[in-house]
């Protein structure tokens, strides 16, 4: 077996490493002594015909049916040979029904004996025709990850400022994950159960579709160089029921980390739309997919052992498992909070109109970043249990996104869609320029479709797609610009032709 790979019990998924003992059966076939009742009921229960039954080495037996004195002693002095799978036949304690089959030749297929009358064992080999190729799990890494060492954690300005090249605007936001990502390496880094236990700084992030939610954690990963894991929360439903089961996050960033459980534990979990898991006001049935998913996730967010399925989303009988302890994941919630902004509302404007000092009752109503001064007590009321709320103690908000910062997002982060555009066309030794007029044009298209920034690519392609198609027919285009009235659809876009036309290389050098 590779040294990479522990054995698995083939009745429970645990790796040898879990279990008590491991008992090896033929031909990579392992089952842990937990269940090895389990596996003598299933063989004799499917009343196996003699042919099926191969023997199996006493030491086995004795765990699962009392053998006699004389059984024992027995089997004492059979160990060597029946280590090596030789049972031999025993007329008076045999009940078996292959009575007849005692050809020497076919050591394998003979009945167990010694005491063990009832007993009848199965060659699961048989059975599995060939399907015990993934009865390994991988074994945690032999050489750990280095520990954390604290110098070495980016401070929080210098996250900020890896940040700002990507993400546009939303600097509370960033400097609140800068300084909760800085506490959270240095408690991984610390790693002391002394009596001061750092908190653990997961995080709620709240903002309109389209803020930069996804896109803040994944560049957050990216410059931390840590595992990633995405899911959508609407898709998480208690276990047991349609949908995946909230462990299957853990199982997406082992994936993530390459199934290297270590890398995995340090790694982040962002749960998107976590907003749609809220209590439901009307209830009617079970609710599986709403706050009970919030009681289930509460384990994963403080820290808990758990047992995921290699390389596949759902435990069944034949996926290895491995355990990751999620202590030291850092889990980021996110979601829209749609009705929120009424609800701070309320209370603001609650607030507000009692006392001498009461304001205009509707003073709030014309706050734009209203989001920004949320508290628990909000989003305990729109429907997120006290307990869940109670795991995520850093709360950060997003503002939605206006029209300035919509073209600063098309053209200033590192990777600008226009720059992505601009760097494909000039490998045609094309220049591709933007006017202001144009840029403010896609922002106000995007603003209609109220998206945020989502809906800036799917406009920039729609026309993009005509320029890319036509620009590489003909060699004599030098730069190509796009303005107001093509973006609008009132006119072409701008083309220079070059100067002087291109002569191949080897000619000018010449
Ligand atoms: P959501 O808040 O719904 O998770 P996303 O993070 O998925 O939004 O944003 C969609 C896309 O919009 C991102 O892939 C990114 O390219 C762009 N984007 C959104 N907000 C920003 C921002 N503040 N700065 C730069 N790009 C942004």
């Amino acid at each position: 077996m590779s040294e990479e790979y522990e054995s698995v019990c083939f009745m429970c998924q645990r790796p040898e490493s879990k279990c008590k003992g491991m008992l090896r059966l033929s031909e990579g076939i392992n089952v842990c002594t937990d269940c090895l009742q389990k596996t003598l009921d299933m063989a004799h229960d499917m009343n196996l015909p003699p042919e099926m039954l191969t023997g199996m080495p006493n030491m086995f037996m004795g765990q699962n049916a009392a053998p006699s004195d004389e059984a024992k002693k027995e089997k004492d002095e059979d160990k060597e040979e029946v280590l090596k799978g030789e049972v031999e036949e025993d007329s008076d304690t045999k009940d078996t029904p292959d009575e007849g089959d005692d050809d020497p030749a076919d050591t394998g297929k003979k009945r167990l004996q010694g005491g063990f009358s009832n007993v009848s064992f199965i060659n699961l080999n048989d059975l599995l025709g060939g399907m015990t190729g993934r009865q390994n799990a991988p074994k945690k890494k032999k050489k750990p990850l280095e520990p954390i060492n604290i110098k070495d954690i980016l401070p929080p300005h210098e996250i900020k400022k890896k940040l700002d090249e990507y993400v546009i605007g939303q600097e509370q936001a960033k400097k609140i994950i800068s300084v909760a990502v800085y506490n959270h390496y240095k408690r991984v880094a610390t790693n002391t159960m002394d009596e001061i236990e750092i908190e653990k700084s997961n995080i709620l992030m709240i903002g309109p579709t389209g803020s930069g939610k996804t896109y803040l954690v994944k560049t957050l990963a990216r410059l931390l160089d840590v595992p990633l894991a995405i899911a959508d929360a609407t898709s998480l439903t208690e276990a047991g029921y349609i949908g995946d089961d909230i462990e299957s996050v853990v199982s997406k960033l082992l994936a993530a980390a390459d199934n290297d459980v270590d890398r995995a534990e340090r790694g982040i979990i962002f749960i998107d739309e976590i907003d749609k898991i809220a209590r439901k006001k009307q209830q009617t049935s079970r609710d599986v997919s709403g706050e009970s998913v919030q009681q289930g996730m509460l384990k994963l967010l403080e820290g808990a052992e758990i047992e995921v399925p290699v390389g596949a989303n759902s435990k069944n009988a034949m996926v290895p498992l491995a355990t990751v302890n999620t202590r030291n994941i850092l889990f980021i919630c996110g979601g829209a909070f749609p009705d929120l902004e009424e609800i701070i509302k309320q209370r603001l404007n609650k607030q507000t109109s009692i006392g001498y000092t009461a304001d205009l009752k509707d003073k709030w109503d014309k706050e734009k970043n209203i989001l920004s001064k949320v508290t628990v007590e909000d989003i305990k009321k729109f429907g997120m249990i006290p307990e869940f709320v109670g795991r995520l103690p850093i709360i950060c908000t997003l503002e939605g996104l206006g029209k300035e910062m919509l073209v600063e997002i098309l053209k200033e982060p590192k990777n600008a869609i226009l720059k992505q555009y601009q760097k494909l066309l000039n490998l045609d030794e094309v220049d591709l320029k933007f006017t202001d007029d144009a840029l403010e044009a896609i922002a106000e298209k995007a603003l209609e479709k109220d998206t945020g920034a989502r809906a800036l690519r799917a406009i920039i392609e729609e026309f993009m797609l005509d320029i890319m198609y036509e620009i590489p027919k003909d060699k004599n285009i030098g730069t190509v610009t796009i303005t107001r009235e093509y973006i609008e659809g009132k006119g072409g876009p701008v083309i220079e032709l070059r100067t002087v036309t291109p002569a191949p290389l080897l000619e000018a050098r010449g």
